[in-house]
């Protein structure tokens, strides 16, 4: 059996009065991530590290954020998509592990529903997928809930 790690990052604003959709789900906050799809940065980077195991092109090649289709996109439904080109070409996800760095919305009290619903969409046990909320400490231009960054790491297998 071979096996590939990929890694992937995204970031994107919070703007007042948007949608806050993270991980799949939507979180109760008084703001939300910009973008020209839905802005879930989670499954961006997730997506990114699927697709970057597996040797494909990456999510911003496949789904342009100038390609009007796109706009206001279910983020789970691009993952899917990049799930369904992985499994084309033969791997299966092992697990996925993600950090999410925010000052915005509260992770924590999210984390189960959100491992939930990225394992539906991966096809693997809960246990297989990990999600962690951190805090900024104050610093940088993420601070003060300007923004949130993504981290993602996915092993696959064939
Ligand atoms: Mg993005």
């Amino acid at each position: 059996m071979s096996h590939r790690i990929g890694i992937g990052f995204d970031i994107h604003r919070l703007e007042a009065g948007r949608r806050c959709r993270l991980g799949g789900i939507d979180l109760p906050h008084a703001s939300g991530p910009l973008g020209h799809s839905d802005g879930d940065a989670v499954l961006h980077a997730l997506a990114d590290a699927v697709l970057g195991a597996a040797g494909l092109d990456d999510l911003g090649t496949l789904f342009s954020d100038k390609d009007p289709r796109w706009k206001d996109a279910d983020s789970s439904a691009l993952l899917s998509e990049c799930m369904a080109r992985v499994r084309a070409a033969g791997w299966r996800v092992e697990n996925a592990d993600i950090v999410i760095a925010t000052e915005g919305p509260r992770i924590a009290p999210h984390r189960a529903a959100m491992r939930a619903r990225i394992a539906s969409l991966l096809g693997v046990e809960v246990d297989a997928v990990n999600v962690k909320g951190k805090s900024l400490e104050g610093l940088g231009a993420l601070a003060n809930g300007a923004g949130v960054a993504v981290q993602a790491a996915c092993l696959l297998s064939r």
